[in-house]
C-alpha cells in the first residue's frame, strides 16, 4: 500500500487480476534414469523396457519395464510364496501395523507424491497434493482399523482371505486408485500383485520405496509395469481374484476370460453421470459443481458428470453463468498452484477427445470455448460446453474422459429420471435442488452406484463406490469394499 492510499484509509485497487505463475518445485522428487520390477521385495531387472513422460512436456522422465508373462508369473510367485508362508497367518492386529505405517509415510511423503503425480499423469498439483494424497492416505488408514476387526464386520460368517489379488489400474487417479486396490486386499489376509497403467507408472513404483520404509514383508505387495499385455497376463496368471479399474470394453473382455475360472472379479468401468440442475436450487453453487464435476482432473474421471441435464426455467441463467465461470479456469502447467486445469494424460487420450468433440459438431451441437492460449508443447485440451445436444448425439451417449460438458434440458423430475437413466452406465450421479424430499426421491429413482446431493466428486473411505450396468460390479471403498476379498466358510 502507498503512502498516500494509507493516507486516504482506503484500500488498494490493482489494476490487474492476473496471476503469476506459483510452480511447485521439482527438486523434492529424485527420479531414477531406470526402474525395474518390484517382485519379493527386491528390483527385478526387466527385459524389456519404455520410455514413460511428462505429458505436459512430452518431456521423457525414466524408463521403466514392460513385464513379459514370465516376469509376471514370478511377481504371483512370490506373492504366493508371502500368503502361504507368513502374511495369511499373521493377526489381523499385525497386519493394521504395517497398514497403518504405510498411511503415514505416505502423508508424510505427500509433497513429494503430489509433485510425482502431477509430473507424470499432468493433473493440477492443486488437486494431487489436496485430493489424491491425503485421500490415499485416508484409504489405508481406514482399512487398517478393519484389518483386526473382520469377525465384527461380518459376524458369524468366518471371513476368511481368498490368496492372491491381481489388480490393474488406469492413469487418471494412479495413487488413489493404487490405494483403493491394495488397503483393502492387505486388511483382509491377502497379498498382491498390481500393474499401474502404461502412462503413469511413476508414483506406483514410488509407492515400493514407502513399502520397505513400512518394513512390510517381501512379497507381499508386487508391483509390474507395462501395458494391455502385462495387464492380460495378470488376469490369466494363478491368482484367485482380478480387481480392475479401467475402460468397458477392457472390463468385458476381462469377465470373458475369467468366466467358469472361479476366480473372484470386481469391475469398476466407465461412466456418463447426468448432474440434474432444478430450478430451486442455489444456482452459483450448482454452477461450481458443474464445473467440479466436468473439469477436475481435465474430465478423467469415470464418475464425471459430463452430461448436465438443466430444468428449461433456469435455462439461459445456468449457462450464462457457466460460461462466464469458464472464463475463469486456468489451464497449463500442472506444477503452478494456480493451474485449473492441466494436461490431457497422453496423446492417445487428446485424440479420442478431439474426435468425440469433432463428431458433436457434426452432429449439429453448439460448442462453446472460453478464450484459452495453451502450451506450445505437450497435450492440451481446452475446457468445453456443447449445447443444442440431442440424446442420440455421441458427445451424450459416449464416454468422452475428457473436459467436455454436454448440456441437455428437462421440464419436469420425471423427464429428469428418463433421461438420466438412458445411459449404458450407471455409475453416478448429481442432484441439485433445496428440497431434501426432491433430492431422496430422485436417489432412489436413478439409477447409479453414487448420486451426489448438492456437491459432486466427493469421496470418502467409509463410503462404497462402484457401479450399475456397463459400469461394472463390485464396490470399493467401506465395508462393502472389503468384502470382495473374502471368502466365507
Ligand atoms: P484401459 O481399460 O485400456 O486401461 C485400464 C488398465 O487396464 C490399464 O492399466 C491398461 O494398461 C490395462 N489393460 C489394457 N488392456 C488390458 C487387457 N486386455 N487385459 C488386462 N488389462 C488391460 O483404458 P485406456 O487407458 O485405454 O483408456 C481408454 C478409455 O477408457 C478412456 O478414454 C476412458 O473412456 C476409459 N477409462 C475409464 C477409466 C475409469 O476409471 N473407469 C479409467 C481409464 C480409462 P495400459 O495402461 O497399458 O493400457
Amino acid at each position: 500500500m502507498t503512502e498516500l492510499e494509507r493516507k486516504q484509509d482506503r484500500a488498494p485497487i490493482p489494476a490487474d487480476w492476473t496471476y503469476a505463475s506459483a510452480p511447485e518445485s521439482r527438486d523434492i522428487v529424485e527420479l531414477r534414469e531406470r526402474y525395474g520390477h518390484f517382485v519379493g521385495g527386491e528390483w527385478l531387472e526387466p527385459k524389456e523396457t519404455y520410455t514413460t513422460i511428462d505429458p505436459a512436456s512430452e518431456e521423457p522422465l525414466a524408463e521403466v519395464g514392460q513385464a513379459t508373462e514370465a516376469e509376471v508369473q514370478l511377481a504371483v510367485g512370490a506373492a504366493r510364496d508371502a500368503f502361504e508362508n507368513g502374511w495369511s497367518a499373521l493377526p489381523g492386529s499385525e497386519r493394521a501395523k504395517y497398514l497403518f505405517r504405510i498411511a503415514r509415510v505416505l502423508q508424510e511423503r505427500s509433497r513429494e507424491f503430489a509433485v510425482l503425480e502431477s509430473l507424470n499423469g499432468g493433473k493440477p498439483i492443486r488437486e494431487s497434493r489436496d485430493v489424491d494424497l491425503p485421500l490415499a492416505a485416508a484409504h489405508f488408514f481406514y482399512y487398517a482399523g478393519w484389518a483386526d476387526k473382520l469377525e465384527y464386520a461380518f459376524p458369524n460368517r468366518k471371513p476368511r482371505p481368498l490368496g492372491v489379488a491381481g489388480q490393474v489400474i488406469p492413469w487418471n487417479f494412479p495413487l488413489l486408485m493404487l490405494a483403493w486396490k491394495i488397503a483393502p486386499a492387505l486388511a483382509a489376509g491377502n497379498t498382491v500383485v498390481l500393474k499401474p497403467a502404461e502412462t503413469t507408472p511413476l508414483t506406483a513404483l514410488q509407492f515400493c520405496d514407502v513399502l520397505r520404509q513400512a518394513e512390510l514383508p517381501p512379497g507381499v505387495v508386487n508391483i509390474v509395469t507395462g501395458d494391455g499385455r502385462t495387464g492380460a497376463a495378470i488376469v490369466k496368471g494363478e491368482v484367485d481374484k482380478v480387481a480392475f479399474t479401467g475402460s468397458t470394453e477392457v472390463g468385458k473382455a476381462i469377465r470373458r476370460e475369467l468366466a467358469g475360472t472361479g476366480k473372484k472379479l470386481t469391475l469398476e468401468l466407465g461412466g456418463k453421470a447426468a448432474n440434474v440442475i432444478f430450478d430451486d436450487a442455489a444456482l452459483d453453487q450448482a454452477v461450481e459443481g458443474i464445473v467440479n464435476g466436468i473439469y477436475f482432473n481435465q474430465g478423467h474421471v469415470c464418475c464425471a458428470g459430463s452430461r448436465l441435464l438443466v430444468q428449461e426455467s433456469v435455462y439461459e441463467d445456468v449457462i450464462d453463468k457457466l460460461k462466464r465461470r469458464l472464463t475463469t479456469l486456468r489451464v497449463g502447467d500442472p506444477l503452478d498452484k494456480n493451474t485449473d486445469v492441466g494436461a490431457i494424460n497422453s496423446r492417445q487420450q487428446l485424440e479420442k477427445i478431439q474426435e468425440l468433440v469433432a463428431s458433436g459438431e457434426e452432429e449439429g451441437a453448439s460448442i462453446y470455448q472460453p478464450p484459452c492460449r495453451l502450451p506450445e508443447k505437450g497435450y492440451w485440451f481446452v475446457p468445453t460446453v456443447f449445447t443444442d445436444v440431442a440424446q442420440s448425439y455421441r458427445i451424450a451417449q459416449e464416454e468422452i474422459f475428457g473436459p467436455v460438458l454436454s448440456v441437455l434440458t428437462f421440464r419436469t423430475p420425471d423427464e429428469a429420471v428418463e433421461k438420466a437413466n438412458n445411459t449404458p452406465y450407471g455409475l453416478s450421479a448429481g442432484v441439485w435442488t433445496e428440497k431434501g424430499s426432491r433430492i431422496l426421491s430422485m436417489a432412489q429413482r436413478l439409477r447409479a452406484g453414487v448420486v451426489w446431493a448438492n456437491t459432486y466428486n466427493r469421496f470418502d473411505p467409509s463410503s462404497p463406490f462402484g457401479g450399475y450396468k456397463e459400469s461394472g460390479f463390485g464396490r470399493e471403498g467401506g465395508l462393502h469394499g472389503l468384502e470382495p476379498y473374502l471368502r466365507f466358510e
